[in-house]
């Protein structure tokens, strides 16, 4: 099963949010008007990113690499990129991954690999 991550569109003025916000950004409608999910776009642009190397004690990795992403639709979203030499404004698929395991569990995210 593929897992899915969604914005929220305002039923008022159709500005698109993510992650959720109680309140429009545009239009400052609230309820009753709402929000509708919309599912976010699989594909983007890699605006920029950042190797981390000082990770808290618990992750199981010594390095990570964090990017910013524009979708296609214009949503910017943060995530692990996976890219053995990422380029900005290279083209990268949005997957839904797990950025991070400990003896507790599992935390899943978005993780960016070429496209
Ligand atoms: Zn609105």
């Amino acid at each position: 099963m593929e897992l899915q991550v969604y914005g929220y569109k305002c039923r008022k003025c159709g500005q698109l949010h993510y992650p959720f916000r109680m309140v429009c950004k545009k239009c400052k409608a609230n309820e009753p008007h709402g929000f509708d999910p919309v599912p976010l776009p699989k594909k983007g642009k890699l605006l920029t990113y950042t190797d981390l190397s000082t990770l808290p004690a618990d992750f199981n990795v010594a390095q990570l690499t964090l990017g910013i992403v524009e979708l296609e639709n214009g949503i910017r979203v943060t995530g692990q990129v996976r890219i053995p030499k990422p380029k900005t404004g290279m083209a990268v698929r949005i997957n839904i991954e797990t950025v991070r395991s400990s003896e507790f569990g599992k935390n899943l995210g978005m993780v960016f690999t070429a496209a």
